[in-house]
């Protein structure tokens, strides 16, 4: 990827950001403390898409910063990938709260609060273009592929997601951090699977290419 198109992307990104940042179609952006827009490299081959922002990444603005963020980022390291290799965001940029007797808590954004944050995603997934987007959890693999979709029958396959790009939805790390005993290994095991599949996908030479790009090459590091 060119430098020249590098710096378009994160000019396009800041752009964008700012007007997340402006939005308030939603309570949560008046209840937020910071927009979690997004992060990572612009031109990503990976994306990864989060539910929504927790308490910590509301105090910072920065996606997955949390006990999830950092399981998330030993999962990629399992596939030769740093955190900085790739882009991360949520369905929502607001953390959604209730409240709650020690202040503000977690909660599941709402349907209509996704629909208005999508335009925010689906403008990310346009100027990134990323080869493969990686659905964390069954809100965000909804978000993508309808309600129907089941997390547990349905993780670990690949899906057309927006604009034809290559879209697989894997475990939560929260959901793998609240599993204990046999369950948490037979989690793990899922989830190293569909990390593997996603390896071997964004290995695939781009369409047009009979071979993978050197930028494909030193992405992932042999052995990973
Ligand atoms: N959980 C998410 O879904 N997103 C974050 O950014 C943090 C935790």
């Amino acid at each position: 990827m060119s430098l020249v198109e590098r710096a378009a992307r994160e000019r396009l990104l800041e752009k964008a950001k700012a007007s997340a940042n402006a939005c308030r179609l939603c309570r949560m952006g008046s209840e937020r403390r910071n927009n979690v827009y997004g992060e990572g490299d612009p031109c990503a081959r990976l994306m990864l898409v989060g539910e929504g922002p927790g308490e910590t990444e509301d105090l910072t603005g920065r996606p997955f910063v949390g006990r999830s963020g950092q399981l998330l980022e030993k999962m990629l390291g399992a596939i030769g990938l740093a955190r900085e290799d790739v882009y991360i965001c949520n369905t929502v940029k607001c953390r959604p709260t209730d409240p709650g007797p020690r202040g503000p808590k977690n909660r599941a954004p709402e349907p209509g609060e996704m629909a208005n944050c999508r335009p925010y995603l689906d403008e990310q997934i346009d100027i990134i273009r990323p080869a493969v987007i990686l659905a964390l959890g069954a809100p965000a693999a909804k978000s993508f592929l309808g309600k129907d979709f089941q997390i547990t029958k349905q993780r670990g396959r690949w899906f057309e997601g927006p604009q034809g790009i290559a879209l697989m939805a894997t475990f939560h790390p929260a959901y793998v951090l609240r599993q204990t005993g046999g369950e948490l290994e037979g989690v793990k095991r899922m989830v190293w699977a569909d990390l593997k599949a996603v390896r071997d996908k964004l290995a695939e030479p781009p369409p047009g290419r009979a071979e993978p790009g050197p930028e494909q090459v030193g992405l992932f590091g042999e052995g990973a």
